[in-house]
């Protein structure tokens, strides 16, 4: 068969742009997957979706959009007000490119045509130039690739490259286009996706070895799974009526989720979004060698930051770990981590994905060994659920996770056998600007900036801003107020008096030093808007510095140094 260009690669892009059917686009995918040489498939597949390298894949093209735009730059001859012309009618970069080369490109691209396959080794190499004189050396990279390329190519080089593929083909449809090319239950095919975390390997060994090449698919060691998400239940009653009273309670740690790989002496441990963290925990790493019984596991937890009492520090903390690449030994020191293990996926040769929320739990202690697992709880009663969530609360941590006992762990999904509940906290905050929105919210002030009255000076403080908790109706009353009521602009903020009075949700109260006043609400969204209420009547900064302080009743606190 001989090499596809990757001119059939654009072409599907723009028909696939102009469907918005599932089923037509799924049949296009099809289509192209059947017309592939082997080889071609796993980056063709990755390259229609917009991306270059599986998720857990470390490696990352880099490239800026100066570099691309100096690149396609050279290649036309559109007058400044041509290029501004073209830069307000894209949507994006890759349309602002073809508008540019469709009209004004200096001589026709280069031969020979770009092979899929050529395209996405040049990629391969632009993704392994690091180091001095990197950048220089990619430019000279993508001058080849985009001296080839046509302006619908160019279009589409410029959308792979930034990930903002535009034709609404998600993973899920890609999948179903995979099913249908090779005549495959698609039950399979997503299942072997949630294991392997690459749609372009399931595509191929779905054409290759079809149904009993995706059947044996299981778990691999070093190659992390997406994690299974949870949904937000409003109280413990919801939670017991949603889970038939079939449930455990977990401690609902606030830190960073860890998924421990370990093959004997071989420790990886990776973050929610795939990435290698062992360089940031290597004093979790290890613990897991000296401390855990199985030999070979694939555990999950939760990291979190505590200070000399083992009590849990806040989310903050944990964070300063985890922006140098390596953990240097004065943050070891510094930001005592500790691991709290809640699930097994695989123990000695044993994939457990499949088996109930209880078996692996079973599983996880006997692999476990010295190592510490989340507190839980198997309650009888929804009182008994309550005085857990508050014991948790008390222990300084966010809340609880309702478990449906028989549930198995289905990788990537934010389904119902999950449910988060945490503790929540509420003030009553005064409106002093807002922001103009933008998408949706165009034309709408929707970024509320929250402020608590400071009694000792009579200001207004900010503690925090959220565009979150309005219904649309809600935003266009909101405007029309706050407009009425607008002192000043600044940017993109309007400034009003102070009277607009809501009641705003949120999980913790961080140190801040982007406001003022020193502290910012942690996950604010606006629960109502508190007509009944004046402005002289919402709550002070000191109340708001005084649940600061509560926090630590149950939590830890560093209070040198700050972050
Ligand atoms: P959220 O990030 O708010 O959607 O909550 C889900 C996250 O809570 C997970 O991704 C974990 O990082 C974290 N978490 C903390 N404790 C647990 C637990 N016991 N079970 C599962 N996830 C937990």
């Amino acid at each position: 068969m001989s090499a596809t260009p990757f001119a059939r690669l654009a072409e599907l892009g723009e028909q696939l742009e102009a469907t918005t059917k599932r089923t037509e686009m799924a049949e296009l995918l099809a289509g192209l997957l059947r017309d592939l040489a082997l080889e071609e498939v796993p980056p063709a597949v990755r390259m229609t979706i917009g991306q270059v390298f599986p998720e857990w894949d470390e490696r990352a093209l880099n490239v800026s959009w100066k570099a691309v735009k100096a690149v396609v730059d050279d290649l036309h001859a559109a007058s400044p007000a041509a290029q501004e012309a073209a830069g307000r009618q894209a949507v994006d970069g890759g349309e602002y490119i073809y508008l540019l080369l469709s009209e004004h490109r200096r001589q026709p691209p280069d031969p020979p045509a770009l092979g899929l396959l050529e395209v996405y080794q040049a990629f391969e190499g632009i993704a392994a130039t690091s180091g001095r004189g990197s950048v220089a050396r990619k430019e000279a990279l993508l001058r080849k690739l985009f001296g080839r390329a046509s302006a619908v190519e160019a279009k589409y080089l410029a959308k792979i490259i930034y990930q903002e593929m535009r034709h609404g083909v998600s993973e899920g449809i890609m999948l179903d286009g995979i099913a249908r090319a090779a005549g495959v239950k698609s039950r399979l095919v997503r299942r072997a996706n949630q294991l392997w975390g690459d749609v372009g390997e399931v595509a191929l060994v779905a054409l290759a070895q079809g149904e009993a090449g995706l059947k044996e698919a299981s778990l691999r060691l070093f190659r992390p799974l997406k994690p299974m998400l949870a949904q937000t239940a409003e109280g413990m009653a919801e939670a017991f009526e949603q889970l038939n009273g079939q449930l455990a309670l977990e401690y609902k740690l606030d830190g960073a989720r860890v998924q421990i790989h370990r093959q004997g002496d071989q420790v990886r441990i990776y973050s929610r979004n795939l990435a290698d963290v062992t360089a940031s925990l290597p004093d979790v790493a290890d613990e897991v060698r000296a401390r855990m019984r199985a030999g070979e596991a694939i555990l999950e937890g939760e990291a979190i930051a505590v200070d000399a009492q083992g009590r849990p520090l806040p989310f903050q903390h944990l964070m300063r770990r985890f922006r140098r690449k390596h953990a240097i030994a004065a943050t070891l020191a510094e930001v005592p981590v500790r691991l709290y293990l809640f699930d097994a996926l695989y123990v000695n040769g044993e994939s457990l994905v499949d088996a109930p929320y209880e078996a692996r739990w079973a599983a996880l202690a006997a692999a476990a060994g010295d190592l510490g697992l989340v507190p839980r709880l198997l309650p009888a009663t929804a009182e008994a659920g309550e005085a857990f969530a508050e014991t948790a609360y008390r222990d300084g941590h966010e809340g609880v996770m309702a478990k449906a006992l028989g549930s198995a762990y289905n990788p990537g999904v934010r389904g119902k056998a999950w449910l988060k509940l945490k503790h929540v906290h509420s003030l009553d905050l005064v409106v002093v600007a807002a922001e103009w929105g933008y998408g949706r919210r165009h034309g709408w002030l929707s970024n509320y900036h929250l402020a608590a009255l400071d009694a000792d000076t009579g200001e207004y403080r900010v503690v925090g801003k959220t565009f979150k908790g309005l219904t649309d109706a809600q935003f266009q009353e909101m405007t029309e107020r706050l407009l009425a009521l607008e002192r000043a602009r600044k940017g993109n903020a309007v400034l009003v008096q102070p009277r607009v009075v809501v009641e705003v949700l949120f999980n913790e109260i961080q140190d801040s030093r982007q406001y003022p006043s020193g502290l910012a609400l942690r996950f604010a969204r606006i629960s109502r808007i508190r007509d009944d209420k004046r402005a002289t009547e919402a709550d002070s900064l000191q109340t708001v510095r005084q649940l600061y302080e509560q926090q630590f009743r149950y939590k830890g606190q560093v209070r040198s140094g700050g972050s």
